[in-house]
């Protein structure tokens, strides 16, 4: 409506419409079922994700494309609007695992475990929250405590996106120097991981929690710069990101199903799109779904040109993925009874989006992170 296309380059527009189709011809004929059935074809997916250089693609080296923010978000937008589990296994891949291990890890790590997560071979997750810690993982119970010069570690992560199917975890862990990061082979001794059955929401993605039972790991596991909390803090900033475009694709999806909808079903003798009550809904979501996608250019332009901080990260989650929610709901209502239906993605993206909306910072902590800025009084407690 705005014709923002026109500011995007070429190769922007390209990657989208690779994605666009591939989200078309390998996502929109399953998801329903996936998601009905609670569980999607993540190694599958990977691979064909990999092939099209979407791991890790806003990476640079080690078998990453090395795509502009800008393109890497237009490719979460349109995996997104396919669902927002999709997304998450893209993000976590590269945004969160490949991430970790590319800003913190050692020239031996890099090159032993990115080449094969790029291309989906090799598939990573991201241990930070726990059953008893979320919002604030500086009180994180995983200890690793040096034995020689091995690592052990004990503990257990909660909620943990392709744990069940991960080759590798980047977890984090309390030491005696502060929070450090781990690569931990899932197959190590001592490590299990256990799916999280009965989710109404992000069905199509695997959840797990991770168990870490005396886990022994070599010196060189250790992620060597990656020292504090402000290291998986950084992994969450860039993961956010993408969210603040993917939540539009859910957005748009909802508002084309609904669009869709509203001309062609017929009450009271006329399509109820020509209702001035439903035109007034389409109108404001399509007004918020355009001033989200202009949020997002903004912040892939300042990530593109290196300054991008993370409080302006938290304005575009808060923002986007609550008009987000609020479009899906408002376009359910459109559909009347058929918006509660797996035949119509509308109830999908709107279960899915109340896990957008918890995880990577809830919407209170990226006020709360809005709030310190403003004020510079930090509200988080403790
Ligand atoms: C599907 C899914 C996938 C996930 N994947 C991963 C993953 O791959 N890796 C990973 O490490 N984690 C993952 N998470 C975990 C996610 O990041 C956490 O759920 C999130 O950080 C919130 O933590 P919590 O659920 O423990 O909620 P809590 O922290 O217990 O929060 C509960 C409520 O209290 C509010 N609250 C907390 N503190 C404050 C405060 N100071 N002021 C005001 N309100 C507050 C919160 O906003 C929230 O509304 C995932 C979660 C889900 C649902």
């Amino acid at each position: 409506m705005l014709d923002l296309d026109g500011s995007l380059t070429e190769e922007d527009r390209q990657i989208r419409s690779v994605v666009a189709g591939l989200v078309t011809t390998r996502v929109r004929p399953h998801i329903a079922r996936w998601y009905e059935v609670g569980q999607a074809p993540v190694r599958e997916l990977a691979v064909e994700f990999g092939k099209v250089g979407l791991l890790g693609m806003h990476l640079t080296g080690y078998g990453c494309a090395g795509a502009s923010a800008v393109a890497y978000g237009l490719a979460c937008l349109e995996l997104e609007a396919g669902d927002s589990g999709v997304r998450s296994l893209v993000s976590v891949q590269g945004s969160l695992a490949m991430y970790a291990i590319w800003r913190y890890g050692s020239e031996e790590q890099k090159r032993h475990w990115l080449p094969s997560m790029a291309t989906g071979e090799t598939i990573g997750c991201f241990g930070l929250t726990e059953p008893d810690h979320g919002s604030d993982p500086a009180s994180m119970a995983t200890r690793a405590r040096r034995d020689g010069t091995d690592w052990v570690l004990s503990g257990g992560k909660m909620w943990i996106t392709n744990a069940p199917v991960a080759d590798v975890a980047v977890i984090w862990a309390r030491t005696d120097e502060g929070v450090r990061g781990f690569v931990v082979p899932m197959r190590t001794p001592g490590v299990t991981a256990r799916e999280i059955r009965h989710k109404m929401s992000l069905r199509a993605s695997s959840t797990g929690e991770i168990v870490l039972d005396e886990v022994r790991l070599p010196a060189d596991a250790l992620l060597p710069t990656a020292t504090g909390l402000k290291a998986p803090l950084s992994c969450l900033t860039e993961a956010r990101y993408g969210i603040v475009w993917g939540a539009l694709g859910a957005a748009r999806d909802c508002l084309h199903s609904a669009l869709d909808y509203a001309i062609t079903r017929e009450q009271f003798g006329r399509p109820i799109a020509g209702f001035q009550l439903t035109q007034a809904k389409l109108a404001d979501m399509a007004v918020e779904l355009q001033k989200g996608y202009l949020l997002a250019l903004h912040l892939g332009r300042l990530a593109d040109a290196g300054t991008l901080r993370p409080e302006q990260v938290s304005v575009g989650k808060l923002n986007n993925v609550r008009e987000a929610i609020d479009i899906a709901r408002q376009c359910r209502t459109i559909l009347g009874a058929n918006g509660i239906s797996g035949e119509y993605p509308v109830l999908r993206h709107a279960n899915n989006l109340e896990s957008v909306l918890t995880y990577e910072g809830t919407s209170e902590i990226h006020q709360l992170v809005i709030g310190q800025r403003l004020t510079g009084l930090a509200a988080f407690g403790g």
